[in-house]
């Protein structure tokens, strides 16, 4: 069945025919020219350091072929931007499923972390300038950027807690402080940071106190330290940099939005990110499926007489991991749908269960595939323990689990206490109105 015959019935109604047959090139791309090229790129990265200063040939060529195919951009959603490919983002989130199953997916189309929302800033919020210098090259796909918010001695879930100093002095801001875990630093191509600080920390409103500016990787002062693992994972040529800024000079042509803004940014930036990853994630645990059902029917490798696809078990594993990645589906795409309908704003707590719902889903699917395939499936042989390091660390990174947890519940709670509250007591009220009316006793009650 092709990928557009797959999509839930609830969001049929909201995809062009134009998406269905683009989802379905998609997916014959993955699993055909992506996928198989996966231990290529390997390859060609090879060992060491060399590995920093690498770009696998296989990438780029897999980039001709998909402009070819027109699949490029699809992430910029239609509604807000005209510089993509014209998908919604419910179009786009079923996409992003497929790119999920690969690793090169997401470059070789140019819908790839931490680009897109570095794109989706620059689009909505850069200058004209700006565009020029930054977001043409990205959108073609030459040139690659990172974010940097994250700081090591700050509690950086609380992003008002962000240090890193911008000064004015004349037509220049002044930049010093330290970030980490800035994702795709590591890469050659890597020549631009979005980068937030503290433009006013004095003021009173701590929500104005930041900005976001641009420099260019290359500026004196800037220095990349280290390169940190996830999981003993260092993902290069991407990787996670640890930088510091000293006395970095940028022209104040270079603030994004204005001063002060800093806030207003991350939050524009963040919500169609979140649904691009959880999407992306369904695509993993569905991998993860593939693998489980591929090693229990593996016949030369049987347990007590009989494969292990015919222990109750382990269908029970299947079954489970298909309920629980097609229920985690329909909420992606019901927030990738309300998104669409109205903002990223408007499906605040939409976006928020699907970040916080998708990644503890598609885990216990992986460490279901992990422990199917006994040792094979902790090594290097399966791509299941790089998939889990992977999907861990979204219980963390764009805000860890608890901070929208937090948020959700506390909106939950505000909105519903009064009326429900007000509803249980007048059905109290009800039940002892009808009980009196009838010759009984009304109950006792709390
Ligand atoms: C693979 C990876 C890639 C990343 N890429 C980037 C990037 O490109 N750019 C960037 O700027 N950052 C990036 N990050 C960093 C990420 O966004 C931060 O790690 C995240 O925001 C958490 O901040 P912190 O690490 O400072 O944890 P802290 O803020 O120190 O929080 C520690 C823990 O405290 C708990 N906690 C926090 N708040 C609450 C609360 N309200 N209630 C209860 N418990 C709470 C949570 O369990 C949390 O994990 C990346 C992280 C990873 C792992």
């Amino acid at each position: 069945m092709s990928a557009s015959a797959r999509i839930p019935p609830i969001a049929q109604p909201f995809v062009s025919d134009r998406a269905k047959r683009t989802l379905d090139l998609v997916e014959e791309f993955v699993e055909k020219e992506c996928v198989p090229a996966e231990g290529l790129f390997q390859a060609q990265l090879g060992e060491g350091e060399k590995r920093w200063k690498t770009t696998p040939a296989v990438i780029e060529e897999l980039k001709v072929k998909a402009q070819r195919l027109g699949l490029w951009n699809m992430f910029l959603p239609k509604n807000h931007f005209k510089q993509g490919a014209g998908f919604s983002n419910l179009e786009y989130g079923l996409m992003a499923e497929y790119l999920g199953k690969s690793k090169l997916a997401s470059e070789a189309t140019n819908n790839a972390a931490p680009d897109t929302g570095n794109m989706e800033v620059l689009a909505k919020y850069g200058n004209e300038a700006q565009k020029q210098q930054w977001l043409v090259p990205l959108l073609e796909g030459k040139i690659r950027s990172a974010f940097l918010m994250t700081e090591p001695d700050v509690a950086s879930s609380d992003a008002t807690n962000i240090q890193l100093n911008i000064r004015r002095e004349g037509d220049e801001y002044i930049l010093n402080g330290s970030k980490w875990w800035s994702s795709g630093a590591g890469d050659p191509r890597c020549q631009i940071y979005l980068v937030m600080g503290k433009s006013d920390p004095s003021n009173r409103d701590t929500y104005k106190q930041q900005s976001v500016i641009l420099v260019p990787a290359n500026t004196p002062g800037v220095t990349v330290h280290r390169m940190l693992s996830v999981y003993g994972y260092d993902d290069a040529p991407h990787g996670h940099g640890h930088i510091t800024f000293t006395n970095v000079h940028v022209p104040v042509s270079a603030m994004v939005l204005g001063e002060g803004r800093g806030f207003e940014i991350i939050q524009g930036r963040l919500g169609p990110g979140r649904i691009h990853h959880a999407m992306r994630t369904i695509g993993a645990a569905e991998k993860a499926i593939e693998w489980l059902i591929a090693r229990v029917n593996d016949e030369r490798k049987q347990t007590f007489g009989r494969s292990l696809s015919s222990h109750g078990v382990i269908l029970e594993w299947i079954a489970k991991s298909r309920i629980e990645i097609d229920a985690a589906r329909l909420i992606v795409l019901n927030a990738a749908i309300k998104i669409d309908q109205g903002d990223a704003k408007s499906a605040l707590k939409e976006i928020a269960q699907a970040k916080v719902l998708v990644p503890q889903t598609a885990l216990t699917i992986i460490d279901r595939a992990v422990q199917a395939y006994g040792a094979a499936g902790v090594c290097q042989d399966t791509p299941l323990a790089n998939l889990w390091a992977m999907i861990r660390t979204l219980r963390i990174a764009d805000g860890p689990d608890e901070v929208h947890l937090q948020q959700l519940g506390r909106r939950e709670n505000k909105a519903r206490k009064d009326p429900v509250t007000a509803k249980l007591n007048w059905q109290r009220d009800q039940t002892d109105r009808l009980l009196t009316a009838s010759g009984f006793k009304a109950k006792s009650h709390l």
